[in-house]
């Protein structure tokens, strides 16, 4: 059997923190008590929502750019044990249209991770489901 890679090895690897400059990655409520239990930060400093209610990770103006508020300046994730749900399955995200787990291509590593998309679609299919309570 092929051997599953690792997310975070991979975006380490390549020194990669793209998809955390201007995130607009979903939150949820278990996501917000862990981040907040962990770093006694409160949720108005990290968490915003979306147009369409729905609660993201905030970006702030850093190094010239917008980054993620958890991404420090050696370019790593500083929460990355608890980081959120979303955070760990990327770059599989879930095709609306499909309805099935597909790699972003806007990750520009994505192919790296395909070993992951059919061991992960499972679960990413029952978050998004928790998360928006429709497929
Ligand atoms: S929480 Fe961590 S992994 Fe997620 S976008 Fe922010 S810095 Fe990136
Ligand atoms: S864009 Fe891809 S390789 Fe870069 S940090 Fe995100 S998941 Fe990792």
């Amino acid at each position: 059997m092929a051997k599953k890679c690792d997310f975070g090895q991979i975006c380490q690897k390549n020194t990669c923190h793209h998809c955390c400059v201007e995130t607009e990655m979903l939150l949820t409520k278990k996501d917000i008590k862990r981040i907040v239990r962990a770093t006694l930060t409160l949720p108005k400093e990290f968490a915003i929502r979306n147009k369409n209610g729905y609660l993201m990770l905030q970006n702030k103006h850093k190094s010239h750019e917008f980054q993620c508020f958890f991404l420090n300046e050696n370019g790593l994730c500083s929460i990355y044990e608890i980081r959120p749900e979303g955070c760990k399955f990327y770059p599989v995200i879930w095709d609306f249209e499909e309805h099935k787990a597909i790699l972003d291509d806007y990750c520009p590593y994505c192919e790296e991770f395909a070993l992951n998309l059919s061991s992960v679609s499972d679960n990413l299919e029952n978050f998004i489901f928790r998360l928006f309570g429709r497929l």
